[in-house]
């Protein structure tokens, strides 16, 4: 693989230099002050960035070991899915023993809000995805919540590709349990989960009987309320997470959620220039990942595999049903505009070497110059 490479994928994501920097740091204990001055700061980010009053429980692991801390309700639980990370929610109900319901619409649609509800009518919760990143669908987790509401199910909502990058608003939207990770929108390396809880939840889930052990959220809430974790943590990648936040912070939130969707606007024209169809919708509430439909007779997996050996470009290819027929470009976290750029030139040079040609040579490029042309600023 070449030495220069760009990851311009949905996760995980560039680490900016100050979060690496940071991480560089001399080790400090879990148990030291100077750790608990760290924690305290981060947790009190992290509820700014879930726009939540509650406590955001941290976890060491992937985002799905915060997927699983999630699935405590009892039997009857709704999975509603139109994509791979919405069908991990049933995977992991099964390996704890749980059929549940499941609410299927195919892959790259939106889920339709009222249909969830309907389905919903007596399930203790409903759990969905919000940005579904095998399609790049975000899902309406707003309306969704307020169509679950007369049901009174819980709605439990993987963010793991969404938290930070585009709106959620916790507590505003009803959104009873959400969970993410570290290494998308939030620019950190991988290793940490999270997971917050409204009252509610956390009422239900103190009669759950599901076993648990390190993924118990009353054990870390425990902790944490004494401003601890119960475990050793990833001291360094909270080191991290730290001034990524603040960086995100600095921005400003709804800043960083601007440049998402303008990377999205000038990802799909770039493809759409190249003669390319999308797979993800033609929006800007495709803001996290955009999926680009090959070309019949190109094999996707081998136009990723090239980009990645040739050019040091990571993309990612599809999952289940869409693999070698996508290629994604992920649009979150530590991203500008040259990462776009350079996905679509990278692109148009791969698929030109497997015998497509391009309207015209840099037709994607040019595009999505004039996508950022357009604009009064030239940050992003
Ligand atoms: N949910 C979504 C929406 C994701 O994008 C991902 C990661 N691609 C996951 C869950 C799983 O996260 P992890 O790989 O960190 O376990």
């Amino acid at each position: 693989m070449p030495e220069r490479t760009y990851l311009i994928t949905p996760g995980p994501t560039p680490v900016p230099p100050e979060v690496a920097a940071a991480m560089a740091r001399p080790l400090i204990h879990h148990r030291s002050p100077d750790f608990k001055l760290l924690l305290e700061q981060t947790l009190a980010q992290l509820r700014r960035a879930f726009a939540t009053e509650q406590e955001v429980l941290l976890f060491a692991g992937s985002g799905t070991s915060a997927m699983e801390s999630a699935m405590a309700p009892g039997d009857d639980i709704l999975v509603a899915s139109a994509g791979n990370f919405g069908d991990r929610w049933t995977k992991i109900a099964r390996a704890y023993g749980i059929e549940p319901r499941i609410h299927a619409q195919p892959w790259g649609e939106a889920l339709d809000p009222a249909a969830v509800a309907a389905q919903a009518q007596g399930a203790v919760a409903v759990y969905i995805t919000h940005s579904e990143t095998s399609t790049g669908v975000v899902h309406d987790v707003r309306a969704i919540a307020e169509a679950l509401r007369p049901a009174g199910a819980l709605l439990v909502v993987d963010a793991v590709s969404s938290l930070g990058g585009v709106e959620l608003a916790m507590d505003e939207w009803g959104i009873d349990v959400v969970v993410s990770g570290s290494q998308k929108a939030l620019m950190t390396p991988p290793g940490l989960a999270f997971a917050a809880a409204s009252q509610r939840a956390w009422a239900i889930s103190e009669q759950a009987a599901l076993p648990r052990f390190t993924l118990d959220w009353r054990v870390t809430r425990d902790s944490q309320e004494k401003v601890q974790t119960p475990y050793t943590p990833p001291i360094t990648l909270v080191a991290g997470l730290n001034t990524a936040l603040g960086m995100i912070e600095a921005e400003g939130l709804e800043s960083v959620w601007a440049r998402n969707r303008l990377l999205g606007r000038a990802s799909r024209e770039g493809a759409k220039a190249l003669g390319l169809e999308l797979f993800s919708p033609d929006d800007d509430s495709s803001s996290m990942v955009t999926a680009v439909q090959m070309p019949d007779g190109v094999d996707g997996q081998e136009v990723y595999r090239l980009l990645r050996d040739r050019f040091g470009v990571v993309l990612a290819g599809g999952h289940g049903p869409l693999r070698g027929k996508v290629i994604r470009i992920g649009h979150m976290g530590y991203m500008n505009r040259f990462d776009i750029i350079t996905a679509l030139s990278a692109l148009e040079l791969v698929l030109g070497d497997l015998g497509y040609r391009a309207p015209s040579a840099g037709a994607g490029a040019a595009r999505a110059v004039e996508v950022f042309a357009q604009l009064e600023t030239s940050r992003v």
